[in-house]
């Protein structure tokens, strides 16, 4: 069978992922910028991102598990590529082949990771997320001694707040081990911290969302350029009547004689439920919000602001990250790493 075309295309701006990551890196000052590339590079397709990072000069690659690793790992010789999730007995034997490293999180891990000899790892320390990661006090008390470390890292639980204070505090908790430990390098700013300032930045910064076009904090909107652009193809054109409803339960009911477009996209694609009469979609410059609910596979816009809309025209769904967040309360997270499988994906260079 010829390969089928979708009705869903996410067109990718590779310049702009090159110019987030320059961006990035420049803010990051004399630290060096790495990239996550967890959960399929946030939606868009890890390989992709790797490759194209790794031509704008990224070296350092985070993924979140060893599946993960082994997808980008080819294209990481040479890099340096990190597991964020560390090594459970399961993950010993492609730990130990040493195409990526383990970041250790845990007394376990780092017992684990020494009896077996494993070689250069990285670490996490627990700041006061209390998510992964060894305590201040466990590293303190030698825990970590005679370990091959390259990064000793923390995570900061709230870096697009800037005014809270636990920034400063997991900073110096994590300042404290300075020289404590063998690491080659110290890390803890995602992409939020980045904007906290030099002192976040130490000597490696972890930016993931803001590569794909996210921004957390105002401070990085002008520095940061749209990546995804989700397009759906209309499928169906209609008109309705004053006081016909529109789609399940009837939510959308139309006061005037209504053009409506029919377009192929839906909740299984990761459009959910909050864009709901809330989402929109534009054509040449004219604005489509949708009506009602959206379905598992559609959704329905208006079009009465461009009634030239015809059956298999594409329409650009309304995805600039902090807008569609207001609009659909999903986070700019979920609004990337939710992206289906049904979407073609096609970088633009
Ligand atoms: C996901 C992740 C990052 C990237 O965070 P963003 O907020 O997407 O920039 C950095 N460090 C760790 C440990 C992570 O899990």
């Amino acid at each position: 069978m010829a390969e089928p075309e979708s009705p869903l295309r996410l067109r990718l701006d590779g310049a702009a992922l090159a110019h987030n990551w320059h961006a990035l890196d420049r803010m990051s000052g004399a630290a060096a910028c790495g990239a996550a590339v967890k959960a399929n590079g946030y939606g868009l397709g890890a390989r992709d991102v790797v490759a194209r990072l790794k031509t704008a000069g990224c070296r350092d690659f985070f993924v979140a598990t060893w599946a993960e690793a082994a997808e980008v790992a080819d294209l990481c010789e040479g890099r340096s590529l990190t597991v964020f999730h560390g090594v459970r007995r399961e993950d010993m034997a492609i730990a130990t082949a040493g195409a990526a490293r383990p970041c250790l999180n845990s007394a376990e891990q780092v017992m684990r990771w020494r009896e077996a000899a494993g070689g250069m790892c990285d670490v996490m320390v627990d700041t006061g997320m209390n998510r992964l990661g060894l305590s201040v006090e466990q590293v303190g008390e030698g825990l970590l001694d005679g370990l091959r470390i390259d990064t000793l890292m923390s995570h900061l639980a709230c870096a697009d707040e800037p005014d809270n204070p636990l920034n400063d505090a997991q900073h110096a908790a994590l300042a404290s081990l300075a020289g404590q430990t063998g690491a080659a390098r110290m890390s803890l700013s995602n992409s939020a911290g980045i904007a906290l300032g030099r002192e976040y930045h130490m000597d490696l910064t972890r930016p993931g969302i803001s590569l794909y076009g996210g921004v957390q904090v105002d401070s990085l909107v002008p520095h940061i350029r749209q990546v995804a652009f989700p397009e759906a193809q209309v499928i169906q054109r209609r008109r309705v009547g004053p006081g016909e409803t529109v789609g399940y339960g009837g939510t959308f009911r139309a006061e005037k004689a209504t053009e409506l477009a029919i377009l192929h996209l839906g909740y299984a694609d990761g459009y959910l439920r909050g864009f709901s009469g809330q989402g929109g979609a534009s054509y040449g410059g004219a604005h489509c919000p949708v009506v009602g609910r959206v379905s598992m596979d559609l959704i329905a816009v208006s079009v009465d602001a461009a009634p030239e809309v015809q059956e298999g025209d594409w329409l650009t769904i309304d995805y600039d990250l902090p807008a569609a967040s207001a609009q659909s309360g999903l986070s700019q997270y979920e609004l990337l790493t939710t992206l289906g499988r049904r979407y073609q994906r096609s970088w633009n260079e």
